[in-house]
């Protein structure tokens, strides 16, 4: 039996379809979950969106805890504190559908997720006992205060200080924080400041009502206008010794831990925002005439459904793919003797390079189709009476937190180079290999006419791109090369389209192994994605040989890259019309 696949380990192993999970495979309660969620946002959620968004006086916390009330806030926490004790790919799901939540789905996140989790990964029992029921039920909401208004993607040079008082019995804590989301509102506060001289960061929890604490009105947001966010003071604010979070000086590792839980579920949200904008998209241009006829019968239309739905699978594959990766790392630490809060903690940073590459990806996605969400409606798009405008302004917010896209891309080159430098992965052995074929790779095509074997191996070339180019840049570079980052976001989009591309691969083998069948319309959307990947990857490629690579070497190294991103080529516009057709008979996404 194979051993389960770590970490970034990926872009020098195949996974094997029994090694992911694909969405068409959620159990009947998973199921039932997706339902109760989608009938609380069908209720609670989408009838109210003008009045959350207009900050009616307590709508949105009103509301997070109606969700509390039926037991969506406490998925993830263990029962023995009144939560439901999910598996992280049903925590997932839930993301996946309340994605579709406009603001909400910010507030939920940030309650559910980075306001609450501190406390279950790294609360003593105390905390967990006296915090963990009242964020189950509502009775308590959640934020998380890491930014300061001089320490944003630094968050580790933070200026906020905790001292202890003389008593010993509280941490004086001063400083402020910014862009705090659930600001206006929340109970507990995840807040993290250096205590003394300290270089690292530690943790407090701080209740609202503990003294010393101001708050700023509400921010005036481009978008996701209805979630709260605001400054917030510490004036000598009195945090009881007992509510510091973990160890002193470990507040770093938590922050980032915590922000890769965010990056992998923000990769979830962006499913059901993206389905409900293409849904959108679809039921527009179905309605809409011009020249005496539905715009969706035009083909430049047409292309832009295909594409909204062709990167939302891909998305979607990918996401569950990872839930899966989690899921089993979790398993193994637990059977090595973790406890559970620490399995999961420790699976999550095992995947810190998938975390940052779905959240680019998903952020990424979710853009392109609420920008051309907006183009099919035309005119429309751009009247505020349209939801597509709320979510193409709702969508932007996804780049830049959680970390930058410029910082995650960052982690994921950075983080794989380095975990091949130390050999966690043997990365740079297989590079060393390709590195030495390079001279002898024949610009004459791979393809087998056995159509997994082919794109099997057209993924495992787009990772030797990767490979061959890793392998040059740390040999001129060596350390120096975390300081080229157009090389590193080349790397990065590199190695995040090898990795969608086998995921699609991976869902449309399996589906069609459960269902017995070959299934034509996933084999379209599996066509096209690498065609487009190729393309991508090439560019990606070729810009990072010119970039670094001596003159006299380059012919060989772009010989190699055409070869190593050459595609089997199907009429890729028929197949793109192909997927819009369903998309339009359907009136909705149903993939
Ligand atoms: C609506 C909203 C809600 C938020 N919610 C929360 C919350 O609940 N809690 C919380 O703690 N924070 C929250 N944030 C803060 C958010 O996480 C930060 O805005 C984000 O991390 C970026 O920090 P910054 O805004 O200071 O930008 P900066 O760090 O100043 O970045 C500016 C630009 O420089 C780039 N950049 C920075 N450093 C580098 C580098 N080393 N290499 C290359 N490029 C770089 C960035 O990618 C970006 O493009 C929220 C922000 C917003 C807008």
């Amino acid at each position: 039996m194979k051993k389960a696949i770590k970490g970034g380990e990926f872009i020098i192993r195949e996974s094997r379809i029994d090694e992911i999970f694909i969405p068409e495979e959620f159990n009947e309660e998973q199921r039932m979950i997706a339902e109760m969620c989608q009938d609380f946002l069908d209720t609670e959620v989408i009838p109210k969106l003008d009045r959350l968004d207009n900050q009616e006086d307590g709508l949105m916390a009103k509301t997070l805890k109606k969700a509390g009330e039926m037991g969506l806030l406490g998925i993830s926490i263990p029962e023995e504190y009144e939560g439901f004790g999910q598996d992280f790919t049903t925590s997932m799901l839930v993301a996946d559908v309340l994605g579709a939540g406009y603001a909400f789905s910010v507030a939920y996140s940030a309650d559910t997720g980075i306001g609450t989790l501190p406390i279950m990964y790294y609360g003593n029992e105390q905390q967990k006992q006296k915090y963990l029921p009242g964020l189950a039920t509502g009775d308590l909401l959640g934020a998380y205060c890491l930014t300061e208004p001089g320490a944003g993607s630094d968050a580790n040079s933070g200026k906020a200080k905790a001292v202890l008082n003389e008593a010993g019995t509280h941490y004086l804590l001063n400083g402020s924080k910014m862009w705090i989301t659930n600001g206006g509102f929340a109970d507990i506060l995840t807040v993290f400041a250096k205590i003394d001289n300290d270089r690292a960061l530690s943790v407090f929890i701080v209740e609202r009502d503990f003294p010393g604490i101001t708050f700023n009105p509400e921010e005036h947001k481009m978008g996701i206008k209805g979630s709260s966010t605001v400054q917030i003071f510490f004036n000598n604010c009195e945090v009881p010794v007992e509510n510091l979070l973990g160890k002193q000086g470990i507040g770093f590792r938590i922050a980032l831990n915590i922000l890769n839980l965010g990056r992998i579920k923000l990769g979830a949200n962006v499913i059901g925002a993206a389905k409900i904008s293409i849904n959108q998209s679809v039921q527009y241009a179905n309605e809409r005439k011009q020249f005496r006829s539905f715009i969706s019968n035009f083909g430049a239309i047409k292309y832009k459904l295909a594409q909204q739905v062709i990167k939302t699978f891909a998305n979607e594959s990918a996401v569950y793919r990872i839930s899966q990766n989690v899921e089993d790392a979790v398993k193994r630490y637990i059977s090595e003797g973790s406890d559970k809060g620490k399995a999961n903690v420790d699976a999550q940073r095992e995947f810190v390079i998938e975390a940052a590459l779905i959240k680019i990806f998903g952020s990424e996605v979710l853009d392109y189709i609420v920008d051309e969400g907006v183009q099919i409606h035309g005119g429309m798009g751009y009247s505020s009476e349209t939801l597509i405008e709320r979510g193409y302004r709702d969508s932007r917010i996804n780049r830049i937190f959680e970390g930058t896209n410029e910082i995650n891309r960052l982690v994921v080159a950075d983080t794989l180079i380095k975990k091949g430098r130390k050999g966690e992965i043997s990365i740079f052995e297989v590079a060393a290999q390709v590195t030495e074929n390079i001279a002898y790779v024949k610009n004459k095509r791979h393809f087998t006419g056995d159509y997994y074997k082919d794109i099997n191996k057209t993924v495992k070339n787009f990772k030797t791109v990767f490979l061959m180019l890793a392998d040059a840049a740390v040999d001129k570079f060596n350390r120096r090369l975390s300081y080229e980052q157009e090389i590193l976001f080349n790397f990065a989009d590199i190695i995040t389209e090898a990795y969608i591309s086998e995921s699609i691969y991976l869902r449309t083998e399996k589906l069609e192994t459960i269902k017995k069948k070959k299934l034509d319309i996933y084999r379209d959307i599996l066509n096209v994605y690498i065609f487009d990947s190729a393309n991508i990857i090439y560019t990606k490629g070729l810009e990072a040989i010119y970039s670094f690579i001596e003159k006299e070497k380059q012919d060989k190294y772009i010989n190699a890259l055409r070869y190593y991103t050459s595609v089997k080529c199907e009429n890729i516009k028929e197949a793109r019309r192909r997927i819009a057709d369903k998309l339009i008979e359907d009136n909705k996404y149903i993939f």
